[in-house]
């Protein structure tokens, strides 16, 4: 029988729109996807634990890192570099997981080089006036950092025909119901669904290989 190997989803997002939330309550209703922890040079925010929302690394640690292709893509946001470890990532694949990656457009461009099959979805906000009004609701950030997200935030959203689902994330429950049902969709798939229903399959005499 065929093994099954994992599916790459790629959630990508203006700062703001609420994909750190999004992800975290699919998580939680889809407990089988597992989500790739990224390495970044950026400072924890309050809250924030190393190992659990990202690994952080010093400079010269990140630097070392691109030197040794410990990263599938890597790319400098806002600031800060942030990257995605390609073994971790090819060893839970092989496993059959099915991964997610919280990264921005220019990672998003880089992975679908090397995996053109992996899925892509934009978390939209309703609005740049509600963008900034979560940014800021949200406290973490400086004045200067929040400045700096939103101006990138209209060359983001101008990239959103590139993703294979959009989200707009405007009632969280919602939002929510949407991210949940792609899953779900993918794996409701007859190529999924033969293999792993193929004990079943088989009692009601039919053979797939
Ligand atoms: P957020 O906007 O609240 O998610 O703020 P962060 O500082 O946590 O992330 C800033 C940006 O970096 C977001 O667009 C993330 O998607 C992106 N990012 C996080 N991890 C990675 C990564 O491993 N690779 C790349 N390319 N981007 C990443
Ligand atoms: P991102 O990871 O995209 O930067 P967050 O998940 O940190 O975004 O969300 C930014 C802020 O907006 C947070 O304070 C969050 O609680 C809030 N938020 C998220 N979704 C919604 C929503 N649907 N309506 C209103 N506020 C939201
Ligand atoms: P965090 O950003 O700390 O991961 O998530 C904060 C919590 O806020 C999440 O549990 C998310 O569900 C919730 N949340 C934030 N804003 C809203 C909102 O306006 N509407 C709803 N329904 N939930 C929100």
């Amino acid at each position: 029988m065929t093994k099954a190997v994992g599916n790459i989803y790629i959630v990508v997002a203006p700062s703001g729109a609420g994909k750190t939330s999004l992800v975290a309550a699919l998580l939680q209703a889809e407990p089988t996807v597992e989500l790739s922890i990224s390495y970044t040079t950026r400072h924890a925010r309050s809250g924030e634990v190393d190992g659990q929302h990202y690994h952080f690394v010093g400079h010269a640690e990140f630097q070392a890192m691109i030197e040794g292709q410990d990263f599938l893509e890597y790319a400098e946001v806002y600031g800060n570099f942030y990257g995605t470890s390609v073994r971790w990532l090819q060893s839970r694949l092989e496993q059959g997981r099915d991964i997610l990656l919280e990264i921005d457009w220019q990672g998003a461009e880089q992975v679908r080089k090397v995996f053109p099959e992996a899925i892509g979805i934009f978390i939209l906000p309703p609005s740049i006036e509600e963008l900034e009004r979560r940014l800021r609701g949200r406290g973490t950030d400086s004045e200067e950092v929040i400045l700096r997200r939103l101006a990138s935030a209209r060359s983001e959203i101008d990239k959103v025909a590139e993703y294979d689902y959009i989200v707009v994330n405007d009632d969280f429950e919602r939002a929510k119901g949407d991210l949940v049902s792609i899953f779900r969709a993918r794996r409701l798939r007859a190529a999924v669904q033969t293999l792993r229903l193929a004990p079943a399959l088989a009692r009601m005499g039919v053979q797939h290989d």
